[in-house]
């Protein structure tokens, strides 16, 4: 069985074939942090969470290196560190504020299941790698410097007689409409209009590094360098699968295809461009402005992140998701059955029901219709499954047990209740025995009667 993925650049599906099977190398556009993230950033995660749990399946754990980055430095960084430390010398609030904001990322995607990538690489530890492939660039005639600044030319890109792809070919732009398109305010250092910033200098208090080009003053990179940097740190020139939002294919991922394809003289940066689509909200666009901006902290006091995981899986990645209240109590309900059936038996072997979806461009949504057609049948083929899509972390009783916690329901209070209720039964006196069941109902607790006696669990 081969796997087949939708690549952006090619616009089709394509057999994947790795450079390397031995080293199946994967990159993608992690978080910058200076904030709470929002659930459309948890889409990326789970989602290509779900494609690096897919490869090591494949190809085996020690055959598969998934680099994923933090952005750790960016005017918004400052701007926060500015706002909330301003007693503090910038350099030392920023450090608070990526730091904070770095842990509370790992705890939220740690809560959804996602595994943590093989390396996760900060944009301050790369300074000296973005600066050599800006020399390279300069070298190459493909980049300038001007008044501290150095601006990448996509028009000397296009322009070279070589194996390198043309500016704007994976997101499908044409560069001569950008030229005739662009802002005629344009930066008074940009030869053209479509020059984008390498690097920059500091302003005074910024965080700063001594400069490519012979610059003398400090400066910062931009961040589209910063990415073609870790990658080639850590995945070499060229490597297999490039991912993240929609809303990254332009400018940034087609900016990272020109720094290093340009860079390293070759014909691609990745074999696989691969994005998943945009989130919703109730129908809406989220924006802080509409008041229904959602973080992943939020969900979590609410919702295992299990639920959100499966809830989002529920979509295929590259189509729009709408996250709605309605999906997220099924998804709810859907893992509480599955954690019953599933949660405490021996897991067997993925089903290939569920992963022949999976290699046709992660087909989730017929993956998990496959989860409901076993959970009748092969229960181990089911939580063997589920562990490979990175469900059932926990035993049912643990599962059951944090439902309890987060609703507030005393375990040792319900069993005293149905023991009261149970014995009102069996002297008949079902006025007692509604009553216990009604105050049972309102505490949250749902029952059911079996002949192997009665069971409960929080109802959501
Ligand atoms: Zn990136």
């Amino acid at each position: 069985m081969e796997l087949r993925l939708y690549d952006t650049l090619s616009r089709e599906k394509r057999t994947f074939v790795p450079l390397d099977a031995n080293n199946v190398r994967m990159y993608v556009c992690g978080p910058t942090v200076y904030d709470f993230a929002h659930i459309g950033n948890a889409r990326p995660v789970i989602v290509f969470d779900v494609l690096f749990r897919l490869l090591r399946h494949l190809y085996g754990e020690a055959h598969v290196k998934y680099v994923r980055n933090i952005t750790d430095v960016d005017d918004k960084i400052n701007d926060r560190a500015a706002r909330d430390f301003p007693g503090l010398p910038l350099n030392e609030a920023i450090r608070k504020v990526t730091e904070q904001t770095g842990k509370q990322f790992h705890a939220d995607v740690d809560a959804l299941g996602a595994l943590r990538p093989s390396v996760e690489p900060r944009a301050t530890e790369h300074i000296a790698e973005m600066r050599e492939i800006i020399e390279k660039l300069i070298a190459g005639g493909f980049a300038y410097a001007a008044e501290d600044h150095v601006l990448f030319s996509p028009q000397a890109m296009n322009a070279a007689n070589s194996v390198l792809p043309h500016y704007g070919a994976l997101s499908n732009r044409s560069l001569d409409e950008m030229i005739a398109g662009a802002r005629v305010d344009v930066a008074p250092y940009k030869k053209d209009n479509t020059d984008f910033v390498l690097w920059k200098p500091s302003k005074p208090g910024e965080p700063s590094w001594p400069s490519p080009a012979g610059i003398a003053a400090q400066g910062r990179p931009g961040w589209h360098i910063e990415c073609s940097a870790m990658a080639w740190k850590h995945l070499g020139e060229h490597f297999d699968i490039h991912g993240g939002g929609i809303d990254l294919v332009f400018p940034h991922h087609e900016n990272e295809v020109a720094q290093s394809c340009c860079a390293f003289h070759q014909q691609r940066m990745a074999n696989y461009w691969m994005h998943n689509g945009f989130l919703q909200v109730e129908s809406e666009k989220m924006s802080k402005s509409l008041g229904n901006f959602i973080t992943i902290h939020e969900l979590l006091q609410d919702w295992p992140g299990e639920v959100l995981r499966l809830n989002m899986l529920k979509t295929h990645y590259r189509s729009p998701i709408d996250w709605t209240m309605k999906s997220l109590e099924e998804s709810a309900k859907t893992l509480d059955d599955w954690y019953r059936v599933a949660a405490d038996v021996a897991p067997g072997k993925p089903a290939a029901p569920v992963i022949e979806p999976l290699l046709d461009d992660l087909n989730t949504p017929q993956a998990i219709a496959a989860l409901h057609g076993l959970r009748g049948g092969d229960v181990n083929a089911l939580a063997g499954s589920l562990r490979l899509l990175g469900f059932l972390s926990e035993s049912n009783a643990q599962w059951e047990g944090r439902k309890q916690q987060a609703s507030g329901v005393d375990a040792k209070e319900v069993e005293r209740l149905i023991a009261e209720r149970t014995a009102a039964r069996s002297r008949k006196d079902f006025k007692e025995s509604d009553r216990i069941r009604d105050l049972l109902a309102a505490m949250g607790v749902a029952i059911k009667d079996s002949k192997e006696g009665t069971t409960w669990e929080v109802a959501r």
